[in-house]
């Protein structure tokens, strides 16, 4: 079995609509059966030290958290893996997805499409045509219509899928997440793996 990750969750000290108290994430996240939580602020991403520092208090010394951050664009959102923290800030919301996509991708990024499908946020016919590594079909965002709708698209467009929780509630955490098969230990690891298919989604006891 290989390393089990939640790559989309939001806190309440970076994310104004989350209501995550950090403090109790990494401890719910180990109880949900998960190796790692990737956090994706809305256009912000956590620096090294704030993570290993809530690591170092958590109780759980080999968790491994990552981060990287959600863009929202003109067009739907964008979950964008590999930058560092001092670079979001060249990611002003509301630009066009493609031109956005581009640009991470360009700095080294991976990107994932977050709730590609969602009916309030969705991508345009646009989305046909952006090389995303992935595209997320589940998470607590989306609703089992919209999940099937993802994963449809996905097929159809031949690309891979992630399955993550968008939890903006500890209860949500893990509610789906990401299996990897090779020893995922650090963002670049991540990246190469999210790069290389080397992931699948994972069924988390009680979730479809
Ligand atoms: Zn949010
Ligand atoms: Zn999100």
């Amino acid at each position: 079995m290989g390393l089990v990750f939640d790559l989309h969750l939001h806190t309440r000290r970076h994310s104004a609509c989350s209501a995550i108290d950090e403090s109790l994430l990494i401890d719910r996240a180990v109880r949900k059966g998960l190796d790692g939580l990737v956090l994706t602020e809305h256009h912000y991403q956590w620096t090294r030290e704030e993570m290993d520092e809530l690591v170092d208090t958590s109780g759980h010394p080999g968790f491994i958290l990552l981060a990287g951050f959600e863009y929202s664009s003109s067009k739907g959102d964008i979950l964008i893996y590999g930058l560092d923290p001092e670079q979001v800030a060249a990611f002003e919301p509301g630009r066009p997805p493609e031109v956005m996509l581009a640009k991470a991708q360009e700095m080294g990024a991976v990107c994932v499409a977050a709730h590609p499908t969602r009916a309030a946020i969705p991508f345009d016919e646009r989305i046909l045509d952006m090389p995303f590594e992935a595209l997320e079909v589940k998470s607590v965002n989306l609703a089992p219509h919209e999940q099937r709708l993802a994963k449809k698209l996905a097929d159809d467009l031949g690309r891979r899928v992630t399955t993550s929780s968008d939890a903006h509630r500890l209860e949500d955490v893990g509610a789906y997440a990401t299996e990897f098969l090779n020893p995922v230990q650090s963002m670049e690891d991540l990246r190469n793996s999210l790069r290389h298919g080397t992931f699948r989604p994972y069924s988390v006891a009680g979730q479809g």
